[in-house]
């Protein structure tokens, strides 16, 4: 390709509140461009690399034995009626009409269209087990989309659904799309954790999440340094989810796993040390609450527009009330009576001294223990000091010390059951022929989500760093004269030479000052730049790696070898 002619509008500026690094960089190196809110265009060059990590997926799926298959993207309501989601998945679900009046869902995830697609086509045992799997784009009506294509509302997933007759094949199927995401994400070059993860109100059983080590990345993930334990927040917290946990496991997973927070006195300098947003470590230290509404309550500098967290929570009764507040209402007391919760959990910053005196009285010596009954007081009130919590700081399989790092969702696998195959009737009959479920899982990669996690990973200040295997093109030709007819002649060649080989190179024959051109080649981050400048007639190009910044010489004659 001619750079002369590819669509690759370079950026010197980016907009402020492109905040994570892949972001910025899809913009500067014209990768992407934002149409509305999480809504994105990929051209040329960003299209590329999102194709070759599709071909990586394709290829391992396909190896695992799985699929490919399309479906659309358009789900009639009465699916996700039928299914229950219609009703539980809430806003993140895009809904429309047609003209008719008639409801529809914008895809957020197949299983209801697989399912039946599946009931409708496979009745018997023989056919079993089944992977099938589409590359298509999902929509999520995101509450804050973000980050770029890390967290947007128009994405691109891989999602694989598996059909077995048994629990066992289940196991296999699983395994197989497991070992198939560990092939794709190290093809891709990420470094990454496959962390077990919280099966949620889903109702599974085993479900991992792959998880891209990065800064910015929404999830913590607790593991161990000396064996392989690796866990996401809410499952090492044993997060009470309706039906999993109940409050006895959870304080089996608490009790010894105790956590030292030196130093911490409030629940912001708490949620620092654990590498955890504000909001994330309040939704973990509400597993404390076995159960119970929980107040949460915080200094005033917090988000305290959102007093009720129940919606962002969604597991329990949870409020959030601001030292403001209190000290409005006079006491805890007085804002639990009027609305009638006689049996709560307080989680609280010690440090605030209104709070003290709410609660528990100034004078009150025993409010450093853990939890602390002062029924007596106040009904049946729990009460949690953030010093004291304790949130898993030696492994439970050998005794050392957990870590905590970032993480980026990259990909799930998880194990679903009989949920979709009950509620939509996809049965078979068995040798016997007697009628049985299917026993479902369900396996999803962000695509384009891989895509920034890659860029996330491999950068430097002055532009993306690709991996081989994902770059857009593997060779950067540049030519720093064009108007020299030798320069001309001599790229042109080696444009076709290491073409016609194989290799993927774009040809930089733009009227720009050589400066420019190094810096969009930097920018742009392919693995090889080649430059046709001085050295010309003796046909010596000079190299520069970028991955390592190495420069050297070479010439022509012994490129494509090189190259190779
Ligand atoms: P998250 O926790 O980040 O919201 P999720 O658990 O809701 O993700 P899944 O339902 O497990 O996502 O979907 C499968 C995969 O799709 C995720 O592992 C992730 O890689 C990707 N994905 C989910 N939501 C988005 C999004 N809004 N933008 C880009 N990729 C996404
Ligand atoms: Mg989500
Ligand atoms: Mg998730
Ligand atoms: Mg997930």
């Amino acid at each position: 390709m001619r750079q002369q002619r590819l669509l690759n509008p370079t950026l010197r500026d980016v907009p402020g509140d492109a905040e994570a690094a892949s972001h910025r960089l899809m913009l500067r190196a014209g990768l992407i461009r934002q149409l509305s809110s999480g809504i994105y265009s990929y051209l040329p060059l960003g299209l590329k690399a999102l194709q070759h990590i599709q071909t990586i997926v394709r290829e391992e799926m396909d190896r695992a034995g799985a699929q490919e298959m399309l479906m659309p993207a358009l789900h009639p309501a009465e699916l996700w009626k039928a299914s229950g989601r219609w009703d539980v998945y809430g806003p993140e679900l895009m809904r429309l009409e047609d003209r008719h009046g008639r409801e529809f869902a914008l895809g957020a995830t197949h299983e209801e269209v697989i399912t039946t697609l599946v009931k409708d086509e496979i009745h018997s045992y023989k056919k079993l087990p089944v992977t099938l799997y589409q590359i298509q784009t999902k929509y999520r009506d995101e509450r804050r989309p973000r980050f770029g294509l890390l967290r947007g509302r128009e994405f691109l997933m891989k999602d694989a659904y598996s059909f077995d007759r048994s629990k066992s094949g289940l196991d296999a199927s699983y395994q197989a799309m497991y070992d198939a995401y560990v092939n794709i994400f190290t093809r891709c070059g990420l470094q990454f954790r496959a962390v077990e993860a919280d099966s949620g109100a889903i109702g599974g059983t085993d479900t991992h999440e792959f998880m891209a080590l990065a800064e910015v990345g929404e999830d913590t993930i607790v593991h161990c340094p000396a064996c392989q334990y690796a866990a996401n927040m809410e499952k090492a917290v044993g997060r009470i989810s309706n039906e999993l946990a109940s409050p006895s496991d959870v304080a089996t997973t608490l009790q010894p796993t105790k956590i030292h927070t030196p130093g911490v006195t409030s629940i912001k300098q708490l949620s620092q040390f654990l590498h955890m947003d504000t909001k994330q470590m309040i939704k973990s230290l509400a597993v404390l609450a076995d159960g119970k509404p929980v107040i949460v309550l915080v200094r005033g500098d917090l988000e305290i527009n959102e007093i009720k967290l129940n919606h962002v929570l969604g597991v329990q009764e949870v409020t959030m009330l601001s030292e403001a507040d209190i000290t409005a209402i006079g006491s805890v007391a007085g804002f639990i009576g009027p609305i009638g919760l006689t049996n709560v959990t307080l989680i609280a910053d010690t440090s605030i001294q209104g709070l003290r005196n709410a609660v528990i009285g100034a004078n009150e010596a025993d409010y450093h223990l853990q939890h602390v009954d002062v029924s007596r007081d106040l009904g049946d009130i729990t009460y949690v000091d953030v010093r004291n919590v304790g949130l898993g700081e030696s492994c439970i399989h050998c005794g050392h010390e957990l870590a905590f790092a970032k993480g980026i969702e990259v990909g799930h696998v998880f194990k679903l059951g009989t949920t979709y195959s009950e509620s939509l009737g996809a049965t078979f009959s068995d040798e016997n022929g007697l009628s049985e479920p299917m026993i479902m899982g369900c396996y999803g990669i962000g695509v384009s989500r891989v895509l920034a996690a890659v860029i996330e990973q491999h950068h430097d200040e002055k532009g993306i760093i690709w991996p081989a295997a994902i770059a857009p093109y593997s060779v950067h030709l540049l030519t720093v004269q064009v108007g020299d007819e030798a320069q001309m002649a001599l790229s042109e060649e080696i444009y076709h030479t290491l073409t016609r080989a194989g290799f993927s190179v774009l040809w930089d024959d733009r009227e720009e000052r050589p400066g420019v051109k190094f810096n969009d080649a930097d920018l742009l981050g392919f693995p090889l730049r080649l430059t046709v400048g001085k050295k010309t007639s003796e046909r010596i190009v000079e190299c520069k790696e970028r991955h390592n910044g190495d420069l050297y010489e070479m010439n022509v004659e012994q490129l494509l070898a090189h190259c190779q």
